[in-house]
């Protein structure tokens, strides 16, 4: 991993974040750069001078590794030196460029680099003007250019944990004219529980998302540190004339284990209780006397410790959390933690499960 500056999808430069270095085989970077590009970046290669596309380029914008995508320098820190080269005197981040000191050609230059993809990029001189007096000099072919107006073009995965906090989506009222109804319930890692409650019939939509605390920390990364007062939550949009609350909460329970306290198996911290965000009066004794019913008949050996908190604002969670056991289902934590919880209720509750549900992560 490498920490470096990218762009939202908001068109934001943010970071430090961390990103996957890009790691190709010879063959692959052949395959995706052209002659020239491959020349400069892999093989260390100058272009001649006056020559290169973006020597001349005036516009706003940003210019980026050909390599990876990395943005690397702004066009309000691009000069003309009068060399022939694109130059710049300083880059978007510190943290993007690499330097190594270059001892080729009989000359000790400082050559730089792409700091994620290893990528040449040219050399940097103390030659250059205020405020910096530092002097990029880069190839054309290690760059390209993207102009102001289009860089959420750039949005890189590794910005998504740091974009603007979400803002809380209204709740739903009917769909196709039938009113639908909503629960909002949390038991451990939402990629789990929001595969178990994918299958039943009735249900129209499963989210995940975190609630219980506020909107500047409902993001993952700072749910993880389990000092936000999020839960990892789920909200169930369901057909109440085809599954009830109360049967909902029958596979809630059965799905995780609601004895342990701040945890499910592994998954240790806050973020990870058992509790049910009520969002009404008789959601909240349905739950009471869930639980109370539960316990009367020594369900489990130990206390139930599922706490009932009022449903405060529900914030989806990043698009990548959303139907993530659908999406990966050879991911090792799905095939161990939630496949086998998806099969319990698909076995112990079959009536309330959608025949053939083509969407169900494969055991
Ligand atoms: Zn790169």
């Amino acid at each position: 991993m490498v920490a470096v500056y990218v762009f939202n999808n908001q068109g934001q430069l943010v970071g430090p974040v961390e990103s996957p270095r890009v790691e190709v085989s010879d063959a692959d970077w052949r395959n995706r750069l052209t002659p020239d590009q491959y020349h400069v970046l892999r093989r260390k290669g100058t272009e001649p001078a006056f020559c290169g596309t973006l020597l001349d380029n005036k516009l706003h914008g940003v210019y980026h590794c050909t390599g990876c995508g990395l943005p690397l320098f702004a066009s309000n820190a691009k000069f003309n030196s009068g060399t022939g080269w694109p130059s710049f005197f300083q880059p978007v981040a510190a943290e993007n460029i690499a330097e190594h000191a270059d001892r080729s050609h009989g000359m000790t230059r400082v050559e730089i680099l792409c700091a994620r993809c290893d990528g040449h990029l040219g050399h940097v001189f103390e030659d250059g003007p205020r405020p910096t007096g530092r002097r990029y000099c880069l190839n054309s072919e290690a760059l390209n250019f993207t102009p102001q107006e289009s860089l959420a073009r750039l949005a890189d995965p590794a910005a998504e944990p740091l974009v603007a906090p979400a803002a809380p989506d209204p709740a739903p009222g009917s769909i196709a004219g039938r009113p639908i109804a909503q629960a909002v319930l949390a038991g451990g890692c939402f990629w789990c529980t929001e595969a178990v409650f994918e299958q039943l019939a009735g249900v129209v939509d499963v989210e995940s998302g975190y609630t219980g605390g506020d909107s500047a920390t409902a993001n993952y990364r700072q749910v993880c540190n389990g000092d936000t007062r999020h839960a990892e939550a789920i909200r169930i949009t369901y057909d109440p004339q085809r599954i009830r609350f109360d049967q909902l909460l029958d596979v809630f329970f059965d799905a995780h284990d609601p004895t342990q306290l701040n945890r499910q198996g592994a998954d240790v911290g806050t973020q990870y209780r058992s509790a049910i965000f009520f969002a009404d009066a008789a959601q909240k004794q349905t739950a009471e006397a869930k639980i109370a019913e539960l316990t009367a008949a020594g369900a489990h050996v130990r206390p139930i410790v599922t706490t009932l908190e009022p449903l405060g604002p529900f914030y989806r969670a990043e698009e990548y959390h959303q139907n993530y056991a659908r999406n990966n289902p050879g991911q090792p934590y799905i095939q161990f933690q939630a496949v086998p919880k998806v099969c319990k209720i698909r076995e112990k509750h079959a009536a309330w499960v959608m025949p053939g549900d083509a969407g169900r992560p494969a055991p």
